[in-house]
């Protein structure tokens, strides 16, 4: 059974870039659901109950089909959404520094070219969906979108930032303005953390 994980910050710590009532509906209860779904799917199949969440992720199709797309949208919600929490810090941190910052030139040109290519491509997503600082196998580095709650893991690439752009991330502060739920983002972006999951 999977469980809902505790956030390393009170709900009122990202203000005022992202608000208390946001994170709070947005963990326990957008969050927990998705947990609660895919608990409930998983309870029909039990030849899969010892699965780590990134082992169903990234063999969508060794699912039993009735079960496939809650897997991929619940365990989806719950893997991205656990990464989400600790991707963002009170107070964020400046930019990214060391290897991190000379990777992201490399593939991007510098920092700033690489936030406004992750700014562009988050607002340019249609509809619900994530946007993706991710590595491909030869550590490569890219920005990929996913729609849903589809997370890179399924696709053989590993996430080092992620931003949720569901509305349920924003609409209470900022209503239809994404734009400035991104850029207020930036603020608290927890470096360091994209920093680690780089090395590993
Ligand atoms: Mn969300």
């Amino acid at each position: 059974m999977f469980a809902l994980p505790n956030l390393l910050y009170a709900y009122d710590a990202l203000e005022p870039y992202i608000d208390a009532k946001t994170m709070e509906i947005h963990h326990a209860k957008h969050h927990a659901a998705y947990v609660a779904k895919l608990n409930e799917a998983l309870a029909q199949a039990p030849e899969l109950q010892n699965k780590s969440l990134e082992e169903l992720l990234s063999s969508l199709d060794s699912a039993p089909e009735a079960i496939r797309t809650a897997v991929r949208n619940h365990g989806g919600g719950h893997y991205n959404h656990s990464l989400f929490w600790t991707l963002m810090k009170p107070g964020g941190s400046d930019q990214p520094q060391g290897e991190l910052a000379a990777r992201l030139a490399k593939s991007f040109g510098d920092w700033t070219k690489f936030r406004e290519a992750f700014t562009k491509a988050t607002l340019g997503l249609f509809g619900s969906g994530w946007t993706w600082l991710v590595a491909d196998s030869s550590g490569e580095l890219s920005i990929v979108t996913t729609a849903n709650q589809d997370s890179p893991i399924s696709q053989g690439l590993k996430p080092l930032l992620g931003l949720d752009v569901w509305e349920h991330a924003y609409y209470l502060k900022y209503q239809n303005r994404r734009p400035e739920y991104v850029e207020a983002w930036w603020n608290v972006v927890n470096w360091p953390t994209v920093a680690a999951r780089l090395e590993k």
